[in-house]
């Protein structure tokens, strides 16, 4: 089932669960939802028994969405361990058996005609949830060509948080190197340093190592970058270096891959028409891929605190 042909039976809105079809926004109001939200990409994953399903790193995503909405001077009106119960609520009230992506929006509430830089707006808060298939060790890659398009700078936004505003500068990036007729792109920032991909951070590896550029790149700060350097260094026992890093170096790099919610992780075969490694899936990103869906799906006892299980009788969260 794709996107448009499905939906949930409810959406966590305006405080409480509201069936799907009730949860309507008049037009006029659309500015308030895109231009001023901040927003959470959240996945979760079926284990290997029936009725297991388990949300990745859900306190570290509301923590950041709490983060998204203090930069944006949004009031907080639900505590942290609050919305992680109102999520898995969600969840559960749309029995949810199958790989979901979870997406909660923050924006300015009844605002309609006001001024966009009103202070002190009160934060709506939606959740909603669809159906997102895997494609973790599907074989899939992707070519990329390197964007004449900038990452946005700290300067003029806010690239570490899920500002929605900011999707426009990857979007543009996206449908250039689309057009051009590569799978995606990736952003140098302003000092023609490595920065991402259009809403996935980016690893390569060389010599080795690995090596993703680091937080003052002008990067979004990514759970799943986080978790995958945790998951070299310590189950793959690689040496893992965060930096700046050089155009020229992705083109030498062994292997490169882009990470995040979405893309989970996203083998790249060839930037700008330069054949990266063998142009094959590369041992080390196969071997990380083959981790991450360990952890995800509940096979890695070790990392059991990133999991929040949804439904009873599944191991719990530590
Ligand atoms: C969400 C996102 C990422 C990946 O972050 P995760 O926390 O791993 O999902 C990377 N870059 C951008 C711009 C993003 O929006």
């Amino acid at each position: 089932m794709n996107e448009q042909s499905t939906h949930p039976e409810y959406v966590w809105w305006k405080g409480g669960m509201r069936r799907w079809d009730e949860c309507t926004v008049h037009v006029t109001e659309l500015g308030w939802s895109t231009v001023g939200a901040v927003f959470e990409g959240i996945r979760a994953y079926t284990g290997d028994a029936p009725g297991e399903l388990y949300v990745f790193r859900l306190r570290e995503h509301l923590e950041r969405l709490e983060r998204s909405m203090r930069l944006v001077r949004f009031a907080i009106d639900h505590s942290v361990d609050e919305l992680i119960a109102i999520t898995l609520d969600l969840l559960r009230a749309n029995d949810i058996r199958e790989d979901t992506y979870i997406r909660p929006l923050a924006y300015a509430a009844d605002t309609s005609g006001k001024r966009f830089s009103q202070l002190g707006t009160d934060g709506e808060l939606l959740i909603n949830t669809h159906p997102m298939a895997s494609h973790l060790k599907s074989g899939m890659t992707q070519t990329a060509k390197v964007s004449s398009w900038r990452r946005i700078s700290e300067d003029v936004m806010p690239p570490r948080i899920k500002n929605l505003s900011n999707y426009r500068n990857s979007q543009l990036a996206s449908m250039e190197a689309r057009g051009d007729g590569y799978d995606t792109a990736i952003l140098l920032n302003h000092q023609g340093k490595v920065s991402e991909g259009p809403g996935a951070c980016l690893m390569l590896v060389a010599g080795g190592k690995v090596i993703t550029p680091d937080v003052g790149s002008g990067i979004l700060e990514s759970i799943t970058r986080d978790a995958l350097i945790q998951l070299a260094r310590e189950v793959l026992g690689l040496e893992v270096i965060e930096r700046e890093v050089d155009r020229t170096e992705l083109y030498l790099a062994d292997e490169v891959f882009t990470c995040g919610t979405a893309a989970e992780i996203t083998p790249i075969v060839s930037i700008d028409k330069y054949q990266i490694g063998t142009g094959e899936i590369g041992a080390v990103t196969r071997a990380l891929e083959s981790v991450f869906a360990d952890v995800l799906r509940g096979r890695e006892a070790r990392f059991a605190h990133w999991r929040a299980p949804v439904y009873a009788g599944t191991p719990a969260m530590t």
